[in-house]
């Protein structure tokens, strides 16, 4: 399968997934993740229609981007060492795993208050004791701390589900947390408007879109794993 024929199936995918339950297809955003792939398949992901694309590593991002360029949006979608900070800031538009405040002063420091960055917090919705982001209870007071750095925009929340054999039992995960960025957008926090979720990825973004990701983030099952 080219990339093309991957691409147009996922977006039929997606179009009778909202049809079926009754969202906006346009409210679902395709992050072509390229971590496991060369700068030429994410050339054709470009190519097929794809209009973001997401590295997880500061290399694979500066690598991509320079030869690829800004025809699409840039998506950092792994942990994010606040060392690295400055290598990555120019080249992306959205960064998913916002999980400190330190990470936070850090973008801040560097955007120097000239430009705001689209940050999603990341959430550790299932307490494995191996995945990152902040516990539940903690987001909230987080993100108010977040006021403190006015280069940060809150758009969103994003998490990673278990691996499970069985897909349906990522569903409550996902469930709880748009019921976590519902509560967090009723605030009416400027520097967190919080109307996104990022989640969802090759094994599970159909439960993902079902329960209200607006933004997937799919490798294997579009651009394939060459690694
Ligand atoms: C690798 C990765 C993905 C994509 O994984 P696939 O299973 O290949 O779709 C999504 N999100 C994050 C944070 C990742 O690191």
């Amino acid at each position: 399968m080219t990339v093309k024929d991957n691409f147009d199936q996922i977006q039929a995918e997606i179009a009778s997934i909202c049809e079926r339950v009754g969202r906006d297809s346009q409210s679902v955003h395709i992050v072509a993740v390229t971590k496991y792939v060369s700068t030429e398949r994410a050339q054709e992901a470009i190519d097929a229609g794809v209009n973001h694309l997401g590295e997880n590593r500061v290399e694979g991002i500066e690598e991509k981007r320079e030869s690829l360029g800004d025809v699409v949006s840039w998506h950092f979608i792994g942990s994010l060492q606040s060392k690295k900070v400055k290598k990555v800031i120019d080249h992306i538009t959205y960064l998913h795993s916002l999980d400190r405040l330190s990470l936070a002063k850090e973008v801040d420091k560097r955007l120097e208050g000239k430009q705001t960055l689209d940050c999603f917090v990341q959430v550790n919705v299932s307490g494995e004791e191996s995945k990152s982001g902040l516990h539940p209870q903690e987001v909230l007071p987080f993100i108010e701390e977040l006021s403190n750095y006015p280069s940060i925009n809150v758009i969103g929340l994003m998490t990673m589900a278990p691996f499970v054999e069985d897909n349906e039992q990522t569903r409550p995960i996902f469930k709880k947390l748009k019921q976590l960025q519902l509560s967090i957008a009723e605030k009416g926090y400027k520097h967190a408007p919080c109307t996104e979720l990022s989640m969802g990825m090759s094994n599970d973004y159909h439960i993902a879109i079902e329960e209200g990701a607006t933004f997937v983030r799919i490798g294997t099952a579009l651009v394939g794993n060459e690694k």
